[in-house]
C-alpha cells in the first residue's frame, strides 16, 4: 500500500475521471448497451469487462502500435491484446500471409509445409527438440501436464502461488496463510484442486524441496519469471536449484513462455539457458492469430510414443480438431520470420529501457514509494518500494482503487494498459514517441493525486 496516497482524494480523481470517460465515449457506450441483449456481460468475452471505464471501448482498426475506437478516438496501445499482439497489431506481413493462406484453404487436418518451417524454428529459438502447435498457450500447458502425468504416472503437479498458465483447472490454487486452498472465485471447480495439485511460493527452494521429495509430482509448471501477479524475478540460482532438484526426483519441468517471451527471441529460456523437458508458448507467436505450441526433448519424446497404451491420434485427451490448422501456420511462419525477430526484440526492449527510466524518474521526482521491474520488452511499476520475491508478496500489494485511476487517467488520454497489470509490453512498432508520451502522462496523473 502507498503510503503518500490521500484515499478521499483519490477517489475524486477516479469518479472525475469515470464521468470524463463516459463523456467521451457516446458510441462504445451505445454499442454496450446493445450488446447486453445478446452477449454474456455485453462483450464476447467477459474478461473484456475488466476495463477501468466502467465499459470497454469498442475497436474500430488497430495498426501497429495504435488502436482507434468507434468514437474516433487514437490510443497508443501499451496493453496489446495482453501479449497476442506483442508483434503489433496486423503487422503487414503476417496480414499478407493470412490473406494468402486464406484464400487457398483454412483448416483441412493435414500438414501444410510451413508447419516443418515453424517446428525447425521452435526448436531454434528454444532448443525443445520436438512441436506439437495448439490454438492457445491454455491448451499447450493442459497437453504438457497430461503428458507429464502420462509418462511420470504420477498424477499431482506443482504451481507458483498466484501463478496464471490459462484455463487450466489443476492450476486455481494458492496458499492462504501457507494452507493450500482453491483460488478466490474459482469458476465450478471440478474437483478440490489440492486433490491434483500442491502449490508452493516462488523462488523458495526449501519448500520445492519438500514438495518433490515424496516423489509424487509429475510436472513442475512455471513462468521462469512470473507475470501474471505483476512481473516476479527468480532469484540469482533459483533456477539451477529448480532444474536440480526436479532432476534429482523424476519430476518432469514444463516452462510457461507464454508471456516471457518477451525476454527475446527465445523467451527466458533461451536468454538465461534454461533446460525445460517441456516448454509451452502461445499468443504473440501467430502475430494475434489464434496459435500456440508446446515443445519436449527428445527423452519426452520417446517415452510418450513408448506406451502402445496411450491414444495420442483420436480421443486420448490431447488433440483439437482446428489445432495445427494452415492459417495459424502461416500466421506463425510470417510472424517468427519477419516480424518477432532477434532484431525487433533489440529495439523492444531498448523501448522498455526507456519507458522504465522515464517513469522511475517520476517516481523517484515525487519521492513516491513505488518500484520499476523491466523483464526483456515489457516493464511494470507497482505501488511497494522493493521487489516482491513471490506471488504472496505481490498479491498483497495490489490497490485496486489506485490501479483502476492509474489506467483510466492514461485511458482518457489516449493510451491503453493492459487490465490486469501495471505493465506496458513494446511491439516492433512501438516508438520513443509513445513511451515518451506515457511517461508526460504518467507524471500529470501523479501529479494531480499529489497536489503539492
Ligand atoms: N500462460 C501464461 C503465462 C499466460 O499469461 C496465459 C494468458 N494470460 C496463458 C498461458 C493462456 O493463454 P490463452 O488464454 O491465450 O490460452
Amino acid at each position: 500500500m502507498s503510503r503518500a496516497i490521500d484515499r478521499p482524494h483519490l477517489s475524486q480523481l477516479l469518479a472525475h475521471e469515470r464521468a470524463l470517460f463516459r463523456e467521451k465515449h457516446p458510441r462504445s457506450l451505445e454499442l454496450y448497451g446493445r450488446g447486453q441483449q445478446s452477449l454474456l456481460g455485453g462483450v464476447p468475452m467477459t474478461w473484456m469487462m475488466k476495463w477501468a471505464g466502467g465499459f470497454p471501448v469498442f475497436m474500430r482498426e488497430a495498426n501497429g502500435a495504435r488502436v482507434v475506437d468507434v468514437d474516433d478516438i487514437s490510443y497508443i496501445d501499451f496493453c496489446l491484446g495482453d501479449t497476442g499482439a506483442m508483434a503489433g497489431h496486423s503487422p503487414q506481413v503476417t496480414a499478407d500471409a493470412l490473406a494468402r493462406q486464406s484464400a487457398n484453404g483454412i483448416t483441412t487436418m493435414l500438414p501444410t509445409e510451413d508447419a516443418i518451417w515453424v517446428g525447425d524454428e521452435l526448436t531454434r529459438r528454444f532448443g525443445l527438440d520436438y512441436w506439437q502447435v495448439t490454438l492457445t498457450a491454455t491448451d499447450a500447458n493442459r497437453f504438457a501436464v497430461r503428458i507429464a502425468r502420462e509418462i511420470t504416472r504420477r498424477q499431482k503437479i506443482l504451481v507458483m502461488n498466484y501463478c496464471y498458465h490459462g484455463s487450466v483447472d489443476e492450476t486455481f490454487i494458492v496458499l492462504c496463510d501457507g494452507i493450500a486452498t482453491a483460488r478466490e472465485g474459482n469458476v465450478g471447480a471440478p474437483v478440490n484442486p489440492t486433490v491434483t495439485t500442491k502449490v508452493i511460493e516462488f523462488n523458495d527452494v526449501e519448500a520445492l524441496e519438500r514438495a518433490l521429495a515424496p516423489r509424487d509430482v509429475a510436472c513442475v509448471l512455471l513462468e521462469p519469471a512470473m507475470t501474471n501477479i505483476g512481473i516476479v524475478l527468480p532469484d540469482d540460482k533459483y533456477h539451477d536449484a529448480l532444474r536440480e532438484l526436479t532432476r534429482k526426483t523424476g519430476t518432469l519441468l514444463i516452462i510457461d513462455e507464454t508471456h516471457t517471451l518477451c525476454a527475446g527471441e527465445g523467451g527466458y529460456t533461451r536468454a538465461h539457458t534454461l533446460k525445460p523437458d517441456m516448454l509451452t508458448v502461445g499468443k504473440a507467436i501467430g502475430g494475434g492469430m489464434a496459435a500456440g505450441a508446446f515443445g519436449v526433448t527428445r527423452d519426452v519424446s520417446e517415452k510418450m510414443f513408448a506406451r502402445k497404451d496411450a491414444d495420442y491420434v483420436d480421443v486420448g485427451g490431447i488433440g483439437g480438431t482446428l489445432a495445427g490448422n494452415a492459417l495459424s501456420l502461416a500466421a506463425m511462419r510470417a510472424t517468427l520470420e519477419r516480424v518477432l525477430t532477434a532484431k525487433a526484440f533489440a529495439g523492444m526492449i531498448a523501448l522498455a529501457e526507456r519507458w522504465t527510466k522515464g517513469v522511475a524518474n517520476v517516481i523517484h521526482e515525487f519521492d513516491l514509494p513505488w518500484h520499476l521491474t523491466q523483464l526483456g520488452c515489457r516493464a511494470e511499476y507497482r505501488f511497494m518500494p522493493h521487489p516482491p520475491r513471490n506471488g504472496g508478496q505481490a498479491a498483497a500489494a495490489n490497490d485496486e482503487a489506485l490501479e483502476q485511476y492509474m489506467h483510466l487517467y492514461a485511458l482518457n488520454r489516449g493510451i491503453l494498459l493492459t487490465p490486469f497489470h501495471n505493465m506496458a509490453l513494446m511491439s516492433p512498432a512501438t516508438t520513443k514517441g509513445d513511451v515518451d508520451y506515457h511517461t508526460l502522462v504518467f507524471g500529470e496523473s501523479i501529479s494531480q493525486l499529489t497536489p503539492a
